[in-house]
C-alpha cells in the first residue's frame, strides 16, 4: 500500500469513483463517506458512494444520503459501478470481509482500490495507496486530514463540514474519548470559522429517535443487563423477541453498551444482540482492558482499544455463557480498577 499523497496529482482528472465503507454503517462510516463525497464531486468527478447493508434511520438527515446505494438491495448496479470504477475508496474498515456480500466485487475489480481507516490490522496487501492511523480518532478526520494535505481546503463546504463533524462526532463520544487530541479540536475549530452549525447535527442524531426506543432501553436496563462485580464487567443481551416487540430496526441499538460502562467501577462492558442470521457481539472497555485483542481471539471480530464488535453463530445463550466463561481468564486485568 503505497501513500495516499501520491494520488493527489490525478486529483484533478476526472474519474470514475466508488466509496464504500463498512457494512452497517455508524456516523463515521457514513459522515466520512459523504464528507469525501462532496469533495470529490466537486473536481467532476462520477462518484458514487455504496454501502454493503442498509442504515440507520438517524443517518438519514446528512446530506447525500438519499444517493448511497444499498449493495443488497441494488447489487447489480452495485457491482457494474464496482466494477467500471478507477478509484474505490475504502473507508472506516481494514479488511474487505468486513463489507459482507461486497467483498467478492471488490476483489474481483481492476479497479485501484484506496484505503483510509483508522482501525488496527489493515490489509494492507490488497489496496494500491490509503493511509491507516490508529491514533486517529475517526475516518473523519481522516478525510478532513486528506483534504486539507491537498491543497483543497476552498472545497471544504457546509455538506462536507456537516458530514465529517457527524463522523468525529460519533466516533468521540462526543468529544469525550481518550482520541479527543487538540488537532480534532483544532478541526473543529476550523469548520466552526468555516460557518458549521453543530448543534443542529447533535439534534438531527440524538433527539429523533421513537417513542418505542426509549421503551426499549428501558425494559433492557431492567430486564436484559447483568453486572458482574467480580469481574468489573457487565452484559447486555437482546433476544429476537425484544426486537420484534418493540419494532428495533437498524441503528437502534447502537450507544446501547455504553450504559453499563456509566456503573461505577465497571471496566468491561458487552452487548449481545440476536440478529437472526447471526449474534452481534460489542465490546466497550475503560483504562487498560483491550476489547480490541479480546474480541479478534473470542468472537471473529476486532476493532479498536476500547471499542470493538464481532459476531458469532452460536445461539445467543451460549454466547453469553461463552463470554462469562472466558472473562475468568482476565481475573487479574478486570478485578483491578485503575483510571
Ligand atoms: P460496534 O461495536 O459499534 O459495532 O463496533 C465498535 C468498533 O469495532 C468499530 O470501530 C467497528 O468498526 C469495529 N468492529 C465492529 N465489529 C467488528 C468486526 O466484526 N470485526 C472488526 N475487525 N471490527 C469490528
Ligand atoms: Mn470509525
Amino acid at each position: 500500500m503505497k501513500n495516499i499523497n501520491l494520488i493527489y496529482p490525478e486529483l484533478q482528472t476526472a474519474q470514475k469513483i466508488v466509496i464504500t465503507m463498512h457494512q452497517k454503517p455508524d456516523g463515521d462510516a457514513m459522515g466520512s463517506t459523504l464528507g469525501l463525497y462532496h469533495f470529490l464531486i466537486q473536481f467532476g468527478h462520477e462518484v458514487n458512494v455504496i454501502s454493503p447493508t442498509n442504515w440507520a434511520d438517524f443517518l438519514k438527515w446528512m446530506p447525500g444520503c438519499t444517493t448511497v446505494l444499498d449493495y443488497e438491495k441494488d447489487v447489480k448496479k452495485s457491482d457494474v459501478l464496482i466494477e467500471n470504477a478507477d478509484w474505490i475508496f475504502c473507508l472506516d474498515f481494514n479488511t474487505l470481509s468486513r463489507t459482507k456480500n461486497m467483498e467478492s466485487a471488490l476483489l474481483k475489480t481492476k479497479a485501484t482500490r484506496i484505503l483510509i481507516d483508522h482501525h488496527q490490522q489493515p490489509q494492507t496487501e490488497v489496496f494500491g495507496f490509503g493511509v491507516s492511523d490508529t491514533t486517529k480518532s475517526s475516518t473523519a478526520e481522516m478525510v478532513y486530514d486528506f483534504i486539507m494535505n491537498s491543497g483543497f481546503e476552498d472545497k471544504i463546504n457546509n455538506e462536507v463540514a456537516q458530514c465529517l463533524y457527524a463522523g468525529v462526532m460519533t466516533d468521540t463520544g462526543s468529544f469525550r474519548f481518550p482520541s479527543t487530541s487538540a488537532d480534532v479540536h483544532s478541526m473543529i475549530s476550523n469548520l466552526k470559522t468555516k460557518g458549521l452549525n453543530h448543534s443542529m447535527i447533535h439534534e438531527a442524531l440524538y433527539d429523533n429517535f421513537s417513542e418505542n426506543r426509549l421503551r426499549f432501553i428501558g425494559n433492557t436496563l431492567l430486564n436484559r443487563m447483568e453486572v458482574i462485580y467480580e469481574y468489573n464487567t457487565a452484559l447486555i443481551y437482546i433476544t429476537q423477541d425484544d426486537l420484534i416487540k418493540y419494532n428495533i430496526k437498524t441503528g437502534d441499538t447502537e450507544g446501547l453498551v455504553n450504559y453499563p460502562l456509566s456503573i461505577e467501577g465497571i471496566k468491561l462492558a458487552a452487548i449481545f444482540i440476536d440478529r437472526g442470521e447471526e449474534r452481534k457481539c460489542s465490546f466497550r472497555s475503560k483504562g487498560n482492558f483491550d476489547v480490541n485483542t479480546f474480541a479478534r481471539t473470542y468472537f471473529n471480530g476486532g476493532g479498536h482499544f476500547n471499542a470493538a464488535g464481532g459476531q458469532s453463530y452460536d445461539p445467543l445463550e451460549m454466547v453469553v455463557s461463552t463470554f462469562k466463561q472466558v472473562i475468568k481468564n482476565y481475573k487479574n486485568e478486570l478485578s483491578t480498577y485503575q483510571f
